[in-house]
């Protein structure tokens, strides 16, 4: 029989996030899931915290203001949507944009880590600390944005680069400009690193 091809498994792990009734209490107040969108061989993936109003409407990651900002980012890298993969660490809509729980996190983790195996990027770029906290535990974002660092994730050898959520970036304007000086660095620091 043919291999799946990558679209297949991940529709596969999207039934399966509902199969296993991952997150009850999300899934009953969000509208749908929001998997994740992009290229399915993508070397770079780009992982928030959790969907919001406009994602929860669409099924798309980052539609609303600060996909808007992570869009216009991604253009000054000169790299689109279809070049990378986009999700988040939760993949529910938590009801009024709350952070997510930990045991939330918890929850989608081992579905992130399947993610990771369907596409194997290169490059993980966690939006934020709630991403950040899977891939560098114990890391502060205020200390390590804007530094790449090669990390072993379940035998998966893979550049994590910490920036700070688009979102907090649109909040506190002092973080605006931080964000987009450390993603402009994000494709050196790519070829420093050799993926
Ligand atoms: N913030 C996130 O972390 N993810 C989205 O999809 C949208 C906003």
């Amino acid at each position: 029989m043919a291999q799946p091809t990558k679209q297949q498994q991940m529709d596969a792990l999207a039934a399966e996030i509902v199969d296993n009734d991952i997150c009850p209490e999300l899934a009953a107040t969000a509208q749908r899931l929001v998997v994740g969108d992009g290229n399915l061989d993508a070397d770079i993936i780009f992982i928030g915290e959790a969907p919001g109003k406009k994602e929860d409407e669409t099924g798309l990651p980052f539609v609303g203001a600060s996909g808007k900002f992570l869009d216009e980012m991604l253009t000054s890298v000169n790299l689109t949507r279809q070049d990378v993969y986009i999700t988040s660490i939760v993949k529910y809509r938590p009801p009024n944009n709350r952070d997510p729980k930990p045991a939330e996190k918890a929850a989608f983790w081992p579905y992130q880590l399947k993610q990771l195996e369907i596409i194997q990027p290169k490059v993980v770029v966690t939006l934020g600390k709630h991403s950040l906290g899977y891939f560098l535990p114990g890391a502060k974002i205020a200390e390590v944005h804007g530094q790449a660092s090669h990390v072993m994730i379940d035998g998966m050898d893979l550049i994590v680069i910490p920036l700070f959520h688009p979102a907090a970036a649109l909040y506190r304007r002092s973080l605006r400009q931080t964000l987009i000086d450390d993603f402009l660095k994000v494709p050196e620091l790519i070829k420093q690193l050799g993926a």
